[in-house]
C-alpha cells in the first residue's frame, strides 16, 4: 500500500470517527457485495411483487416481517448475511427479494412495523 493510500485511509477514518460513521475497508465491501450477489441470485434476481430487476434497488425482505428482531441477534451485518444465505440454501421460504418501492409499501401496510404511526391521504 502506497503512502498516498495510507494517508487517504487515515483521513477517511478520522472523518468517519468525527461524523460517527464506521470505516469499511474495500476487502470487506467486496465480501459483503459477493454474499449479497449470491443471495440475490438464489432468490431469483427480481422483485417478487412487481418483477423489477435492477440490482441496485433490490432488498432482501423477510416474508413474515420480523427482520428488525432478527437483525439485532447478530453482531455484524456480514454474519447476518451469512445466516440468511445458509437459511436460503437450506430451502427456507422466509426470505424474498423486493424492490425498494414494494418493500416500503409493505412496511407501511405492516401493522407491527416499528415506526411512527402516520396516515397518508390516499388518492
Ligand atoms: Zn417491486
Amino acid at each position: 500500500m502506497s503512502k498516498c493510500d495510507q494517508d487517504r485511509i487515515t483521513r477517511k477514518r478520522k472523518y468517519n470517527k468525527e461524523y460517527g460513521k464506521r470505516y469499511m475497508p474495500d476487502y470487506l465491501m467486496r465480501r459483503t457485495d459477493k454474499i449479497r450477489t449470491e443471495i440475490h441470485t438464489l432468490l431469483g434476481s427480481r422483485c417478487s411483487k412487481c418483477g423489477f430487476s435492477d440490482d441496485r434497488a433490490l432488498q432482501i425482505d423477510h416474508v413474515k416481517g420480523n427482520g428488525y428482531e432478527e437483525r439485532h441477534k447478530f453482531h455484524s451485518f456480514y454474519s447476518y448475511q451469512k445466516h440468511i444465505l445458509s437459511e436460503i440454501k437450506a430451502s427456507s421460504k422466509d426470505y424474498q427479494l423486493l424492490c425498494a418501492n414494494c418493500n416500503w409499501i409493505k412496511r407501511w401496510e405492516n401493522p407491527n412495523e416499528r415506526r411512527r404511526k402516520r396516515t397518508l391521504p390516499r388518492a
